[in-house]
């Protein structure tokens, strides 16, 4: 159970840490893209907003320079003395309800006074690119106006007659302010701006000249996509979009105009809101743009791309200019966003993969290594035992004879160049048959070793003990002559004699034959050991236990010398 567990869950560990990498490196990349998309819409933003602030400054310098243009006629015209006697002769006519307009009209038509001055306003109005302009008394009555006067597209409704007190600019000039409006015409129906200047002779207000521009004449003001201007009570009227005409700012004063009040003005009571507020799709669509800048951004109903809001209020009549400025670069910056992420993405999963495959080959290289250092190691240990194996005979641990004979061939050239002397014997033990089969095959090996133990007791460290076969050994001894090896055999031979092991019978009597000789000038090494060999046998056959030395000229007889005990 415990086994199969931890199976599952190994299947399962790999492709959920895989899954965990990639997810990682999605939310890392998303979050470079995001930083670098930010600096792009920054650097967007920066050079739209110049623009759009450069075409608001210039919408509202045109509107202030109109409205101060056709401002200047009635305020002209109210210095004039021909329409302050106007207004002077004209104070009589009054009345109270519509009623009576009518017959104000009629009489005020057959005035001929007033027909030479409504004459002189349609002169003025001709050259002035204004609509229309008509002179009030200070009952509030308007008593000429520059479209009584028959016209070449016909005879125009006039204003002739009519109680014009309730309008709100007539109501300020009458009080003997300067004032502008805007509003729909009310017999016209056509918006425009209205513009009245009061009138006074000899100090006292005799009533208001009232002229209007229409706003057909202005078009110009919106001729840039995007741009609209609304008027004192947040009324858009006039837009590029002319769909737009009629709504309102959003909490705009109209909203808390009486019907009354909006009817006067407007002609109509709705004005729908025109939707323009900070663009909350913004951050649905793009959750990368910082809520500050997406505060900057406006949305309106119907327009996909958020825009940029500018502009300029308080002008001439209580207008205002405004551009609402969709974001060009938008939809690109979403396109942006998506494919940084996508290269970020690759990219961080590249280098991951990379890093990865880097990792897991220099892991499997360290354990490669490892493993051939090993058994580099166990192979050297291997070669080591196998060479001191083949440079010592396993029982006795003296030299190998195949190592022997190197070391013989060596020490043969080393006494040659150095000129020294040099000795080699062969020993023998005697009658070792005997000891096997008396004592048995154990015993002689105890034998064989007490012999080389003993050899090494005798001999200096520089000499080398070699078994040649069987009980049969070598003996080097460099920087020695006959003479001097002799006496080294000898002396080993008697210990052997005196010094029986302490592993074997006191019955066991081990004795050794010895042939020595000693280098000649021009000795191989086949001719030292055949001379050293002759001298073994020659102990041999002499009755054993002794050393038969045999000089380097091997023409000369060999010297006997026994030394037998027994
Ligand atoms: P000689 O005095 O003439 O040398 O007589 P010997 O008996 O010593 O010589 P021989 O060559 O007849 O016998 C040598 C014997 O040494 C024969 C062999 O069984 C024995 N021998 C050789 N190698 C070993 C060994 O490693 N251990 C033992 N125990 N005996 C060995
Ligand atoms: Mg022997
Ligand atoms: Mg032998």
């Amino acid at each position: 159970m415990g086994s199969m567990n931890r199976t599952t869950l190994r299947q399962v560990a790999g492709p959920v840490s895989f899954a965990l990498i990639v997810l990682v490196c999605w939310f890392v990349a998303g979050m470079v893209a995001d930083r670098m998309v930010q600096q792009e819409l920054d650097a967007a933003l920066r050079a739209q907003r110049q623009m759009s602030t450069s075409i608001v400054d210039n919408m509202a310098e045109v509107i202030a320079s109109d409205l101060a243009m056709s401002r200047a006629i009635p305020a002209t015209m109210a210095a004039m003395d021909v329409i302050q006697h106007a207004l002077v002769q004209a104070q009589n006519y009054a009345a109270n309800g519509e009623a009576a307009e009518p017959a104000l009209r009629t009489a005020l038509l057959k005035d001929a006074q007033m027909t030479t001055v409504s004459q002189f306003l349609h002169d003025a109005q001709g050259f002035s690119g204004l609509d229309q302009i008509w002179i009030v008394n200070a009952n509030g009555i308007c008593v000429a106006s520059s479209s009584t006067v028959m016209s070449p597209q016909g005879f125009r409704q006039s204003f002739v007659g009519m109680d014009m007190r309730p309008r709100g600019y007539l109501t300020n000039a009458l009080l003997g302010a300067f004032s502008e409006a805007y509003g729909v015409g009310r017999t016209s129906g056509e918006p425009g701006i209205f513009i009245a200047a009061p009138v006074y002779a000899d100090g006292l207000l005799v009533g208001a000249v009232v002229a209007k521009v229409g706003i057909a004449r202005l078009r110009h003001w919106v001729a840039h996509a995007g741009t609209f201007v609304t008027d004192d009570n947040g009324v858009i009227i006039m837009a590029h979009n002319s769909a737009l005409e009629g709504r309102a700012l959003p909490n705009s004063h109209v909203t808390q105009m009486s019907p009354a009040e909006r009817r006067m003005i407007y002609h109509r009571d709705t004005f729908p809101d025109m939707r323009i507020r900070v663009d909350t799709q913004v951050r649905a669509q793009a959750p990368w743009v910082p809520a500050a800048v997406a505060a900057q951004l406006f949305g309106m109903n119907g327009q996909p791309v958020p825009a940029l809001y500018q502009n300029r209020s308080g002008l001439n009549s209580g207008l205002s200019a405004h551009l609402v400025d969709p974001l060009t670069a938008w939809p690109e910056l979403l396109r942006n966003h998506k494919r940084d992420h996508l290269l970020v993405f690759l990219t961080l999963a590249g280098t991951v993969a990379l890093a990865w495959v880097i990792t897991v080959s220099y892991v499997r290289e360290r354990r490669h290594h490892r493993a051939t250092r090993d058994l580099a190691e166990q192979l050297q240990s291997a070669n080591t035992l196998l060479s001191a194996e083949a440079r010592h005979d396993a029982l006795t641990g003296a030299l190998s004879r195949r190592y022997f004979l190197d070391l013989l061939r060596h020490e043969i050239d080393r006494a040659h160049t150095g000129n020294e002397p040099l000795c080699m014997a062969i020993a023998d033990l005697d009658h070792f048959k005997q000891i096997n089969d008396r004592f048995g095959h154990a015993a002689g090996d105890r034998a064989l070793e007490h012999f080389v133990d003993t050899c090494r007791a005798e001999l200096r460290s520089s000499d080398a003990i070699g078994r040649l076969g069987g009980e049969e050994f070598g003996l080097l001894l460099p920087a020695t002559n006959l003479a001097g090896g002799r006496e080294v055999v000898e002396r080993l031979r008697l210990r052997l004699k005196a010094e029986p092991s302490p592993k074997l019978p006191a019955t066991v009597g081990l004795s050794v034959s010895i042939g020595i000789t000693e280098l000649s000038h021009d000795d191989l090494p086949e001719r030292i050991m055949s001379r050293a060999d002759t001298a073994l046998y020659a102990a041999k056959t002499g009755g054993r236990d002794r050393t038969e030395a045999l000089p380097p000229d091997d023409t000369a007889p060999p010297t006997r010398t026994v030394v037998n005990a027994w």
